[in-house]
């Protein structure tokens, strides 16, 4: 078990097999604040871009991971927020990319791109993967929750140069909530605005429990494949794979986070914490645990719990 605090996994993912993730922002720093995070609400809203986390922590937590000679298929900057604050990602990839030869990621919002300095910056990246939600203000403002200096119009120009400058592939991410993106118009709109980007791909996901907003409601299958026919013939849904069956999926990680339940309602944040591994490889348990209703999200005040179900409880 990794517990580093700046690398975490190989975590299997939807769209890059083995992926180590490097987490260059502390908890939560992010120029969003998105109603479906699975991350919790963001405590530090900010377009500041600044050496969050030391890149000679971070390189130097790198270097040995890599020579475990692990199963790696992509090295992913992304993590506890939004990994394009950090002011040095930019001289972090360029110096990646001398280390090793395995292809780099990013996942972004995008929310930056409009800087020419942020789009030179991702340049060396071998795949970019940003997101986008809406194309009108005021959707963006509700799914998104942005921080008050961004507007969508700029980040659609950003997306659009950023296309024209970057060599690699460009997969772009729309993440549909039921009852706020996913009206006809709205789709309409964002179709004429993805086939001007022109990305490589364009990746449809709804919302995976447990999301930060409780109303956050995700899309049936037919609603998905209907809308991935109006949006381009490069779209596809990311499927709900089995994560079960990939080898980074650890029954015994699993029994002591429903070991844990068992004893008390616990957050994202407590079950880290408690089990030495980083949020985002607990959120990939808590989702299959959820799919198969053996956990559940209850609220108090502001806080979203964990809590196992009754059948979980009935002694065997
Ligand atoms: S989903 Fe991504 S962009 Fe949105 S709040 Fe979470 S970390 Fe930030």
């Amino acid at each position: 078990m990794n517990t580093q605090s700046h690398i975490f996994g190989p975590v299997p993912s939807r769209r890059l097999g083995f992926s180590l993730g490097i987490d260059l922002v502390p908890y939560k720093t992010c120029s969003f604040d998105c109603v479906y995070c699975q991350l919790g609400r963001t405590t530090n809203k900010t377009i500041q871009r600044r050496e969050y986390v030391s890149k000679k922590l971070i390189m130097k937590e790198l270097e040995e991971r890599l020579t475990k000679g692990e199963e790696i298929d992509y090295i992913t900057f992304s993590g506890s927020g939004e990994p394009t604050l950090n002011s040095k990602i930019g001289e972090m990839i360029r110096d990646i990319k001398r280390m090793t030869a395995i292809p780099i990621a990013v996942l972004t919002n995008g929310s930056l791109l409009f800087e020419v300095e942020m789009r030179d910056e991702l340049r060396n990246a071998d795949l970019v993967l940003p997101s986008l939600d809406a194309v009108k203000q005021n959707i963006f403002e509700m799914i998104n929750r942005p921080h008050e200096g961004l507007l969508m119009e700029k980040i659609v120009e950003g997306l659009k140069k950023f296309r024209k400058e970057f060599e690699n592939e460009i997969w772009l991410e729309v993440m549909l909530v039921k009852d706020i993106n996913d009206g006809v118009g709205d789709v309409k709109q964002m179709t004429d605005v993805i086939n001007e980007i022109d990305p490589d791909k364009v990746q449809l996901n709804t919302v995976v429990r447990p999301p930060c907003e409780s109303f956050a409601m995700p899309l049936d299958p037919v609603k998905m494949k209907e809308i991935s026919k109006m949006i381009s013939e490069k779209s596809e849904i990311i499927a709900s794979h089995d994560r079960r069956a990939q080898t980074a999926y650890e029954k015994e990680i699993e029994k002591e986070i429903v070991t844990l339940l068992k004893r008390r309602p616990c957050t994202i944040e407590d079950i880290s914490s408690f089990l030495g591994m980083h949020r985002n490889e607990i959120v990939k348990y808590i989702e299959v645990l959820e799919r198969e209703k053996r956990v559940m999200e209850r609220r108090h005040g502001n806080q979203s719990y964990l809590v196992v179900s009754e059948d979980e409880m009935r002694p065997m």
